[in-house]
């Protein structure tokens, strides 16, 4: 049987790369385990943030694209971002929002667990969770954010959708996930086995127009495979519902195959190897530039048409 244990890594689209960097490293206390570019465009930073070893399940990822329109919101995208922080960890949050300006809402439920809602400077959608048996994952102290509230890892992303039936599809039959509940205008699945990363709420929005991609929206949502044989397993569950993937690309931290899920998102299947330590020891994670192999050869140009990022 197919099978996906969770979220491999989100990848969104920001205008500023420094504000980028400000918000996730200096605010939410992440790391950033890899600075590196667009693969398919030279010319951007493809910036990563994650636990501290960049675990497949903690991993956000931008482009910053800044010529590009404004994200426009609507149905067939990533509506929010979730991230799993312990429930003891709430009051500590919802203080350093408001001492650092960040907007964010007051504290909500949904499926039982306490949310507080927050924006990016993009204005993309996360969301913190606060979830029983996080205090147990590995923490990290940095910025203010002591190991013990700081984000563990994803809880999984919302889909804004405009049916929720093919997606839900494509969630059972290729990843292998179970519908564990509803709630409202929310169906949420989930990855039986998964700890982090492990649930996707599909939201209703039957009347909402066609969501527009750019700076603000999520680009991708990568889900995890253990190793090509996995990856492959799913792309062969996907034809058999009609839905084609890319052929595998060559990502140099994992490799990928991509497709447009019929609700109109598009997802990566991502393997889990060889992650973020092939190129730098643990303890430098993000402090250089990292190129692939294939374009080392170009290093000058390309470092010399990057914007200058402080860290
Ligand atoms: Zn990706």
């Amino acid at each position: 049987m197919p099978h996906s244990p969770g979220i491999h890594h989100v990848t969104a689209i920001a205008r500023d790369a420094q504000a980028n960097v400000a918000f996730y490293t200096d605010v939410l206390g992440l790391r950033m385990v890899k600075k590196t570019v667009n693969y398919d465009d030279p010319a951007t930073y493809h910036l990563y943030y994650g636990d501290e070893d960049g675990h497949p399940g903690t991993i956000l990822t931008f482009f910053p694209w800044a010529n590009m329109p404004l994200a426009r919101r609507g149905a067939g995208e990533t509506g929010e971002v979730a991230f799993i922080i312990p429930p003891a960890a709430v009051a500590f949050w919802l203080d350093r929002l408001s001492a650092l300006h960040v907007p964010h809402d007051v504290p909500e439920k949904r499926f039982g667990e306490t949310r507080i809602a927050l924006r990016d400077p993009d204005g993309i959608r996360l969301v913190l969770v606060a979830r029983p048996g996080a205090e147990a994952l590995p923490g990290r102290a940095a910025a203010g954010v002591g190991a013990e509230q700081s984000i563990r890892g994803f809880a999984g992303t919302t889909l804004v959708l405009a049916r929720q039936g093919p997606t839900a599809q494509v969630l059972e039959i290729a990843f292998g996930w179970r519908k564990t509940g509803e709630e409202g205008r929310f169906q949420r699945y989930a990855a039986p086995d998964g700890v982090i990363g492990n649930q996707i709420d599909l939201e209703l929005a039957e009347d909402a127009r066609q969501a527009g991609m750019g700076p603000g929206s999520v680009h991708h949502v990568a889900f995890r495979a253990a190793d090509d044989a996995a990856q492959a397993a799913m792309a062969e569950a996907l034809r058999g519902v009609g839905v084609q993937t890319t052929e595998q690309k060559e990502r140099n931290y994992f490799r990928s195959v991509y497709f447009r899920e019929p609700g109109g998102v598009i997802f990566e299947i991502a393997t889990d190897d060889p992650g973020f330590a092939i190129d730098e020891t643990r303890e430098t994670l993000g402090q250089k530039l990292m190129l692939p192999p294939w374009l080392e050869a170009e290093r000058g140009r390309i470092e010399a048409a990057l914007p200058t990022l402080e860290r």
